[in-house]
């Protein structure tokens, strides 16, 4: 737990001088001040004050094998050695991008770039160019990135014409961006069905990651691939968490629903800066240099990134038959435990979890929604991420925000946290 007189304090001072708020990337903020990081392995990492905790945050989901696999590492180095970017293609990307189409079967056609904001932002581009409309579809609490297509939230008086989510994003952006409730299967139909003439994508989770977990309700993913499909609006699904995490294949395999175009991110990047999109083969068709859709990167493909994907898909598949029925299985047990710590304690609160992915709202709403899940009491979410830390357990500091297991996880560390989230619930009875 952080102390007074400790390394990180001093270093988030400096940081706070030449860093906006002392860190690169907002959520990683929580008060008074972040621990900093001096290394990690597997499911701990170690602060730069020496202590170490037992990681469920895994980088956002960005780890699904722990910190510094092995594998990872040294198929890193090897490569680093013989140059870190070309500007010129390598045969790793043709089997990373050949890898992701064997695995996601939307995928024929891929494209690599360096995060899944970027991959949001080419694909949404790339629906309209195909599509020649403007419009587009999110869900409320969905997130896609940081860019001005999708920071949008929904109109005042529940318009579904969005505005902005953050300052500096022009409002004639954000109205060509629809808001429907997420898994709300019968507003997004008419969403589609009053729109269609204007409507390029609908962009969706198809498990919400960025809300804690929250799995699509029975129907409203089928009910939103049989009416994209039938007004010929593409269904973009964007798989940055739940892409080789929820199984081998993605959210599509494990609901059986092809999208038109998919959004991988995190995993992917076996820990490295790279994220991809794909589909159809008609649409991808329509990039640059083949057709009229621009989209270029410098560090897009580079060998480093490419080569610790490549590793970790390979991996991964070697291992799928064990890993994913294991991940479902300690997810399953660690959310069983902590609905018994609540029932247990009377705490009024709820565990949603879904294979590797879970989270404990602080409500007595059933969580469906961004607005059931805005209902949680994220002042007690804050005490229970802290007295978490004083185990030296680390969960994302934001009730928002999603847990995730890593195979490096075992079941005697499951159950240690276990032990430490009853001892946090003690304190936040009622
Ligand atoms: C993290 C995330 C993104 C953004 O990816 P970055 O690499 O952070 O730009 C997009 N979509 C989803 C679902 C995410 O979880």
């Amino acid at each position: 737990m952080a102390r007074l007189a400790s390394k990180s304090r001093l270093l988030y001072r400096r940081a706070s001088r030449a860093i906006p708020g002392g860190v690169n990337s907002p959520v990683r903020y929580y008060p008074p001040y972040p621990m900093f990081v001096q290394e990690a392995k597997g499911s701990k990492f170690r602060t730069v004050d020496g202590e170490e905790y037992l990681d469920y945050c895994m980088a956002y989901g960005a780890l699904i094998d722990g910190h510094a696999s092995r594998e990872v590492v040294e198929a890193v180095q090897n490569v680093v050695e013989k140059g870190s970017i070309y500007g010129q293609p390598t045969e790793a990307e043709v089997e990373l991008a050949e890898t992701i189409s064997s695995l996601v079967r939307s995928m024929q056609m891929v494209r690599l770039v360096n995060s899944g904001t970027e991959a949001t932002m080419h694909a949404l581009r790339l629906a309209r160019g195909f599509t020649g409309r403007k419009k587009i579809l999110k869900f409320e609490g969905g997130f896609h990135g940081s860019h001005d297509s999708v920071l949008v939230k929904p109109g005042p008086h529940g318009s579904i014409a969005g505005r902005p989510s953050s300052e500096g994003i022009p409002l004639e952006t954000s109205k060509n961006t629809l808001v429907a409730p997420y898994n709300d299967e019968k507003t997004a139909a008419k969403i589609i069905r009053d729109y269609a003439s204007q409507l390029a994508a609908v962009i969706v989770e198809p498990v919400a990651g960025n809300m804690g977990p929250i799995p699509p309700a029975r129907g409203f993913l089928n009910s939103l691939r049989k009416l994209t499909r039938e007004n010929s609006v593409v269904l973009i699904f964007d798989e940055v968490i739940t892409g080789f995490r929820l199984s081998l294949g993605g959210a599509q395999e494990y609901y059986d629903i092809i999208p038109d175009l998919t959004i991988l991110g995190k995993i992917v990047g076996g820990g490295f800066p790279l994220a991809a999109f794909g589909g159809r083969r008609e649409i991808m068709r329509k990039l640059s240099p083949l057709g009229p859709v621009y989209q270029a990167g410098t560090y897009s493909g580079n060998p480093v990134s490419v080569t610790a994907g490549l590793t970790t898909l390979r991996s991964l598949k070697r291992r799928s038959n064990r890993i994913y029925p294991r991940l479902e299985r300690l997810g399953a047990f660690l959310s069983k435990g902590i609905k018994d710590h609540l029932e247990a304690r009377k705490v009024l609160a709820q565990t949603s979890q879904i294979g590797s992915m879970f989270q404990t709202f602080f409500t007595s709403r059933k969580v469906t929604d961004y607005n059931s899940a805005k209902s949680s009491d994220v002042d007690r979410y804050s005490r229970y991420f802290r007295s978490l830390l004083t185990s030296n357990v680390f969960v994302p500091p934001s009730q928002l925000e999603s847990c995730f297991l890593s195979t490096a996880h075992g079941e005697a560390e499951i159950e240690q946290t276990l032990d430490a989230i009853g001892e946090s619930l003690r304190s936040l009875r009622g």
